[in-house]
């Protein structure tokens, strides 16, 4: 029994070796269109309140429904006035003005500002009729210098100079946000700037990661010897949380393609994207192929053109993708990162859901030939891009703590030199 069970591995191994023919081997945009194909955003809208919506992808344009700032208002503390009368006004000769009334921010004036008269305004308060510009209190004797009741001016003023006219920041009628923008800090002031509380969302897509391999332990257990932790569960379920994904708790599951075909059947139905790490290349234990045949989902690719983590495979079931990745965490982390995070940023509704590429320069050098594609981890800062110095096998993650960047390597390059320009893929940005 166990005897033929093996000889089944074998097969299949064989079967698997010959996807794995690096003529057959997908180029990576091809492997990310065939998914963002098959991705769409639920078309249903939540409401949310601003405070929640952080990160949250909005499902509609949003119109300002009012000026911003509402009312023409004072930049600084001081007085205004009408500019003409302020016209010969200079530190040798001021122009003494009626103090007509004095308003905190927030204050309604009581009328309009008549000829030879000030009215003493802060920052922020809305400024009565006919004022014209305001002076800053540091080019006046603050009202007390002189006679009770007025104000001596030191400079005369343009039209306007020091005044925030009403909707300069923005207008009613427009855009402030649209479908399919992922909702910053920024975004989400511009709406509570108009008095909204709440705004509508797209669903947070959901995203399962379950972990393979007949040697993982789960943390928080004994260690046993010849078996590691899993390490990409957290990994992966916390980088899909930063795009803004519910994560479904997975499991770990062993080397046995019964097992691991029950699993994904299981998880399936309760998560958008179905991800798994580990048992999908061309070892006698990699039964994530047969896996999928058990199951009956169909293949969209198995065997990217790239390093690392080519071994990378696609399934779909019931109108769901599932993505088998390598369980090397580095190369789990970067067919992550160039796959997985663009469905997800699909499936959340952001309309800029491709990854973000920038040129840079090699502050460092790179020697090892890339005879394939590969995808390299680095930080860049400014315009250059830092290469660790050592830690660049797929199998190790502690080099990866300080990058932010993938740099986009093309096959056939022998080797990279400093000064060169290169394509990077970003993640993290804030890092
Ligand atoms: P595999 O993709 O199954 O051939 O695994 C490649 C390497 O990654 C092996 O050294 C595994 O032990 C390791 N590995 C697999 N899954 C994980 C995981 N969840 N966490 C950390 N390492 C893993
Ligand atoms: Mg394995």
């Amino acid at each position: 029994m166990v005897f033929l069970k093996f000889l089944t591995l074998v097969n299949l191994n064989l079967e698997v070796n010959r996807e794995m023919d690096t003529k057959r081997l997908m180029p990576f945009e091809h492997a990310l269109e065939l998914l963002l194909e098959k991705t769409t955003p639920r078309n249903i809208a939540e409401s949310a309140p601003l405070f929640e919506a952080l990160g949250r992808v909005a499902f509609e344009d949003v119109r300002a429904l009012v000026d911003q700032p509402p009312f023409d208002r004072s930049p600084l503390d001081g007085y205004a006035v009408d500019h003409r009368d302020i016209a010969c006004a200079c530190r040798e000769a001021p122009v003494t003005l009626r103090v007509a009334e004095s308003l905190a921010a927030g204050d309604v004036p009581a009328g309009a500002i008549s000829r030879g008269e000030a009215v003493r305004v802060m920052t922020g308060s809305l400024l009565p009729q006919n004022a014209t510009c305001v002076v800053r209190q540091e080019d006046t004797d603050q009202g007390d210098a002189f006679k009770k009741g007025f104000v001596r001016i030191f400079r005369s003023h343009g039209e306007y100079e020091n005044y925030c006219v009403r909707g300069e920041d923005f207008r009613c009628g427009q855009i402030l946000t649209r479908r399919g923008d992922r909702l910053d800090g920024v975004r989400l002031g511009l709406l509570a700037g108009q008095g909204q509380s709440s705004v509508k969302l797209f669903p947070r897509p959901s995203i399962c990661v379950l972990s393979t391999g007949s040697e993982l332990l789960a943390a928080g257990t004994p260690p046993e010897p010849g078996k590691i932790y899993d390490g990409n569960g957290v990994t992966l379920a916390s980088r899909a949380r930063e795009v803004g994904a519910r994560v479904v708790p997975g499991v770990i599951l062993r080397d046995d393609p019964r097992e691991l075909a029950g699993a994904m059947e299981r998880f399936l139905p309760e998560c958008d994207l179905l991800v798994s790490t580990g048992g999908v290349s061309v070892g006698a234990f990699d039964c994530m192929p047969q896996a999928g045949e058990m199951m009956g989902a169909g293949r969209l690719f198995h065997g990217l053109a790239l390093k690392p983590g080519g071994a990378a495979m696609a399934l779909e079931k019931d109108g769901k993708l599932l993505l088998c990745l390598s369980g090397n965490p580095f190369a789990a982390y970067a067919t992550f990162e160039l796959l997985a995070v663009p469905v997800l940023r699909k499936l959340a509704g952001e309309t800029a859901h491709l990854p973000s590429k920038v040129k840079a320069v090699m502050a460092d050098d790179f020697d090892k030939p890339s005879e394939i594609r590969r995808f390299l981890r680095a930080r860049i800062e400014g315009e250059r891009v830092f290469v660790p110095k050592k830690g660049h096998s797929p199998g190790m993650l502690s080099s990866l703590v300080n990058c932010n960047c993938l740099i986009d390597i093309p096959a056939g390059t022998p080797r990279l030199g400093r000064g060169e320009t290169v394509e990077a893929v970003l993640f993290a940005p804030g890092r």
